[in-house]
């Protein structure tokens, strides 16, 4: 990479191509078919039809700055802009976390709840909502729903409402930290939230992705159940009657937290798996009545 003799030398200059870009760097190949469509604005197809065109000596300049960042660690969701969850694609910018797979096991488990509740025009509640990865798809799957979306975080409220707009969700987003974003709200059918749930000083938050992310987004700074407590002891008061909260939480937490839910008094307490076998959400419903 970076390999262009611009004085001196007599051999011809070979203009870059797909192919010639693609064998030169270290990076595994779909990273790098990922950041030479971003920057080319193509599909796939078009990549591997135009193997040997000439390409454009600025778009070159960018893909391998592009493919620089990634070297040093960058996420590609931040390189590319854009990350794809429940089938949406989302824009995220370093100010928002990275929306991750097993999040959307928290969606479907939502839209189950809310299956199971039966009701018509239900109250949904999404705390930290970050990037709308979360509150977006639940509208997107229920457009009948009446989706609220918190978070501190300006930055993120606004990425949030990009991706409502763009997807054409009805999303309410209002900023504010946990249920103090929600004065003068009625009641809720369903809470759900990812929140930092990273533990201080875990050794993950310097490793990948995570490098790069909000902190604020990742960790508590304390312990990594402080914001899980905090909303399955706040939940109840924002909650219809037999209404439910579902949280995710880190690979160790899940007894904890059936704790804090059964301790704030919801029944149906459950813990689920991801794909990786990893017990990763859990929740609860209240007592109807
Ligand atoms: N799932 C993220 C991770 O472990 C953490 C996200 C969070 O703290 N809510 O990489």
């Amino acid at each position: 990479m970076g390999d262009h003799p611009s004085s001196g030398g007599s051999r011809e200059e070979t203009p870059a191509s797909v192919r010639s870009l693609l064998g030169g760097t270290p990076l595994p190949r779909l990273e790098t078919q990922m950041l030479l469509q971003h920057v080319l604005g193509v599909s796939r197809a078009w990549l591997i039809a135009h193997d040997t065109d000439p390409l454009d000596k600025a778009h070159v300049r960018e893909f391998e700055a592009l493919c620089a960042r990634r070297l040093a660690g960058e996420p590609m969701a931040y390189l590319t802009g854009r990350r794809e969850f429940m089938g949406h694609s989302f824009v995220v910018e370093p100010g928002v976390l990275i929306p991750r797979p097993e999040t959307e096991l928290l969606v479907e488990t939502a839209l189950g709840e809310l299956a199971r509740q039966g009701a018509e025009r239900p109250r949904v509640l999404d705390l930290g909502t970050g990037s709308g990865a979360i509150a977006v798809s639940v509208a997107l799957a229920r457009p009948d729903a009446e989706v609220v979306a918190t978070d501190l975080s300006e930055a993120a409220l606004g990425v949030a409402r990009r991706n409502a707009r763009a997807l054409g969700a009805r999303v309410e987003f209002l900023p504010g930290s946990w249920f103090q974003a929600l004065e003068g709200q009625r009641p809720f059918d369903l809470i759900v939230s990812n929140p930092p749930y990273i533990r201080d000083g875990d050794p993950h938050l310097a490793q990948g992705d995570l490098r790069f992310e909000p902190p604020g987004a990742l960790t508590d700074g304390a312990d990594g159940l402080a914001a899980l407590a905090h909303i399955a002891a706040q939940a109840p008061h924002w909650l219809a009657p037999g209404g439910g909260l579902w949280m995710e939480h880190g690979y160790d937490q899940a007894a904890d937290v059936r704790r804090f839910l059964l301790k704030a008094g919801f029944g149906r307490v459950d813990s689920l798996r991801d794909l990786a076998g990893i017990e990763r959400i859990s929740g609860g419903t209240l007592n109807d009545g």
